[in-house]
């Protein structure tokens, strides 16, 4: 699962987990006009950026044991 950075690498401006972002192969995560500027060339690993899909719901915090058990009990 991705980890799902909350600012730009670059300028460090918020970016909600449905805004707009970029991302390269190593998760370096960029906003819409810090891409543009870069080129969609990541400045840490010179790798690609791509559009990052927007997550629109919280992911389950729930430990991997515990999710099992209350599948089975
Ligand atoms: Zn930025
Ligand atoms: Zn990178």
């Amino acid at each position: 699962m991705l980890r799902m950075k909350t600012e730009c690498e670059q300028c460090r401006a918020k970016l909600a987990r449905k805004d707009v972002a970029y991302i390269c192969s190593f998760e370096c995560t960029y906003c819409k006009s810090c891409s543009e500027e870069l080129h969609f060339v990541c400045k840490n690993c010179q790798g690609a950026l791509v559009l990052r899909p927007p997550r629109l719901i919280e992911p389950f915090k729930v430990p991997a044991a515990e999710l099992k058990n209350s599948f089975f009990s």
